[in-house]
């Protein structure tokens, strides 16, 4: 093993930069040419079935098995004009994009990849692929092992090499769903109904609210060679050692740099791939930590931007190779070095082209902005554990509330000026108190908001939901999640609370209070009450910690017990009152996640113990044979008492060294056995809470004496990668 790591140094000394260019110099010449997009279904699709499968997309109108015969066929021929031999249908199960066991994202054609030949409505229909080696938390017992998956519409078939690929949600023989498209295209389904009641009751053109979202993926880079050379990363996709290099961010000189060669030129070629894919990338750059960077396009609808993200991910980990990089997407590869988010930038929109979260041009359009900006207040407040439980994982864990990312707590940041607004609504006892400037039926004085939006010098970066001017921005999102987890969560409960809302203000109107005045009332009484969920200053720091708990605010960072308020009173309100899941499919998830989080962190505790054990302490013994040579010879040469003199470091580093070897093999066996104890727990949530309460500190405290051993031994022989050459080699 030691020989791999110089290696690995020195072919990277050989490295090159790819040649990358583009496949033309006008970007509209290949934008999108891999994706089934409305112009190629013009032209490969009959009128009618064009027709047929834009109602279907804009009204949810089924398809009926003539027109996806007719579909089906056009898709092929466009296929086939691209070389095309296989199909695909391509879904998204409960795993996410870490290394492990089952690596995240479904590989094209290994699940039911058939000729394209045969393609017809009935396949591209429904499918039964053999599915049983995905999580389903339960519901498929091993006999039933059959799954379907079914075509989503309103995400358009593309093609990557050879195969076509349609997106497809992924649900039992029973009906239950295991994947995240199937929940999710509830959730929005949701959220665009109670939004459109809202809507409508000021204005009847609306017919359909659309969430959006605009993703920010971070990840890190580091070399296919020295990653190779680091079994933890290979098998976790984090390191489980390393001692912190003599240099990492605090110069923040990577932030503003420029990006090395060969990192651009990977990056180059992933645009070019997400351009042919139609997913609109648009910037890149550096991030705080070395080697680590960011991606991400312009917002798109929520289920079309998450299915690009997911595609997205695993052409990052493709592309990443032919250069010799590989990509990681866990969310904290190194200790001591930021680890990587994936900012979730939400908005929602109505079919008449409103953002109903950028303020207005005048009072009317004004309180249907603070009506929403409200309602998502008193969202993230009443449901901070759902939220927080969508994000939680092994990888996240490491991240939140570490001084870099936000804290487990959630709170809200909307700037000074908005604040002062929602501060003097509450400050009135009456509308008829807030005289605006125009006469307009509907208004609360507020047709100044446009201009104090312009600044936004006093954005807040430490906040977890933050409102960014037309938009907000969930910044607890972890960089491997599927962001699916989030929107599910965000879109369900926000449909949730615009639908009390909405109650609440009819309920007023019956009662004979004008309409303008119960939109004051339950306005200023939802401001007061979600107040506490509200937070302008730093996130990060201790401070917040204690404030919050006076608030009454959660902070959780325990990661099972934070995954076991999916299921309570609160959560199952919203996930199951809105018709996201049923009572199996929520008991479900919870139990994948649960699962997900115990496998990760067993893979983690064995790697270590293996890794410890095998490579680690035969190093420090044969360093310090070579020591105890050494201190031999030194009373061969000497007189006794300037031996003595002469050799009082050298013992004192073979006693250390004797000192860390016991330590890790006593560490290691303990931690063995806490493993064991701890799978032989019958049920799956004790299971989860013993690897969280007795595993997990083991990795920490045998890490420790393993960095410290780094420090002591010689270079040489030191068998691992150090993170001096992870992160600073281009
Ligand atoms: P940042 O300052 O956080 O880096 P960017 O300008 O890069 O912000 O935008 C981050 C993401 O937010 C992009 O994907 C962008 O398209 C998205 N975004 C912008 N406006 C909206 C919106 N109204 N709804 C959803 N996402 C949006
Ligand atoms: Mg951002």
């Amino acid at each position: 093993m030691s020989k791999m790591r110089f290696f690995a140094l020195q072919e990277l000394a050989n490295r090159k930069p790819l040649e990358i260019s583009n496949p033309s110099n006008k970007l509209s010449d290949y934008y999108g040419s891999h994706v089934f997009d409305r112009k190629k279904m013009q032209e490969y699709l009959p009128k009618e079935a064009y027709n047929a499968v834009i109602n279907a997309i804009e009204k949810g109108v089924p398809i009926t098995r003539q027109v996806a015969d007719l579909v089906a066929n056009g898709m092929k021929n466009w296929a086939k004009s691209l070389n095309v031999t296989h199909y695909t249908h391509w879904f998204q199960p409960l795993t996410d994009g870490t290394a492990e066991k089952h690596d995240g994202f479904i590989e094209f054609g290994e699940n039911d990849m058939d000729v394209i030949e045969r393609f017809s409505g009935k396949l591209l229909v429904q499918q039964e692929p053999d599915a049983s080696s995905f999580p389903n938390g339960g519901i498929r017992n091993t006999f039933e092992a059959r799954g379907y998956t079914a075509w989503d519409v309103s995400s358009p078939a593309f093609v990557v090499d050879t195969t076509l690929c349609i997106p497809t949600i992924f649900i039992s023989y029973t009906g239950e769903a295991l994947d995240y498209k199937t929940p999710l295209l509830k959730a929005l389904a949701a959220v665009d109904k109670a939004a459109t009641e809202v809507c409508r009751l000021f204005d009847k053109n609306i017919n359909r609210v659309y969430a959006n979202l605009g993703w920010e993926q971070e990840y890190f880079l580091v070399d296919l060679a020295l990653y190779n050379a680091r079994p933890d990363l290979c098998l976790t996709g984090r390191t489980l050692m390393g001692h912190s290099s003599a240099k990492d961010q605090q110069l923040e000189d990577h932030y503003f740099g420029s990006i090395p060669p060969r990192v651009t030129a990977f990056m180059k070629e992933l645009e070019i791939e997400c351009h042919k894919l139609g997913i609109p990338v648009k910037t890149r750059h550096n991030e705080v930590a070395p080697n680590q960077f960011e991606l991400a396009p312009i917002f798109e609808n929520v289920n079309l931007a998450n299915d690009h993200n997911q595609l997205v991910m695993d052409l990052m980990k493709r592309i990443a190779r032919r250069h010799n990089f590989v990509v990681l997407l866990h969310e904290k590869p190194y200790n001591g070095v930021n680890g990587s988010g994936k900012h979730n930038n939400w908005s929602l929109c109505t079919d008449t082209g409103i953002n109903l979260f950028a303020p207005g041009k005048n009072p009317k359009s004004n309180l249907l902005f603070l009506t929403f900006l409200v309602n998502v207040l008193m969202m993230v407040y009443k449901n901070q554990d759902l939220l927080r439980a969508s994000i939680v994982s092994a990888g996240n864990s490491h991240r939140l509330g570490a001084n870099e990312a936000p804290p487990a707590i959630l709170s809200i940041f909307l700037g000074r000026q908005l604040s002062s607004i929602l501060d003097e609504i509450t400050s009135h006892t009456s509308h008829k108190e807030m005289v605006g400037e125009e006469k307009t039926t509907l208004q609360l004085g507020l047709g100044r908001i446009p201009d104090i939006m312009l600044d936004t010098t006093d954005r807040n970066r430490t906040s977890p939901f933050a409102f960014t001017g037309n938009r907000f921005e969930f910044r607890a999102a972890g960089s491997s999640a599927n962001c699916a987890a989030a929107m599910i969560a965000i879109n369900a409960a926000m449909a949730h609370q615009l639908n009390e809302f909405r109650l609440s203000i009819e309920k007023l109107i019956e009662e004979g209070t004008g309409k303008e005045e119960a939109f004051f009332r339950i306005l200023k009484e939802t401001i007061i009450a979600s107040e506490p969920i509200r937070f302008e200053g730093d996130g990060y720091s201790e401070e917040w910690k204690q404030e919050a708990a006076r608030r009454g605010l959660t902070n959780i960072c325990h990661v099972p017990e934070a995954l076991m308020h999916y299921t309570d009173a609160q959560s199952r309100s919203v996930l199951i009152g809105e018709g996201v899941f049923n009572e199996t499919e929520l008991s479900c998830r919870l139990e994948v996640e649960l699962e997900k989080f115990t496998m990760k962190v067993q893979i983690e505790s064995r790697v270590l113990g293996d890794l410890a054990l095998n490579h680690i302490v035969p190093t420090a013994v044969s360093y310090q044979n070579r020591l105890l040579e050494n201190l031999r010879g030194l009373r061969e040469t000497f007189a006794p008492e300037e031996y003595e003199i002469l050799s009082a470091d050298r013992k004192e580093l073979v006693r250390d060294i004797s000192k860390r070897v016991t330590a890790i093999k006593m560490l290691v066996r303990e931690m063995t056995e806490a493993r064991k104890v701890a799978n032989h727990m019958p049920h799956y949530k004790d299971k989860a809470f013993a690897y969280q309460e007795n595993v997990r500190p083991y990795l920490d405290s045998i890490r420790e004496h393993i960095d410290k051993l780094e420090m002591e031994i010689d270079d040489e022989i030191w068998p691992l990668p150090k993170y001096r050459e992870l992160l600073f080699t281009k």
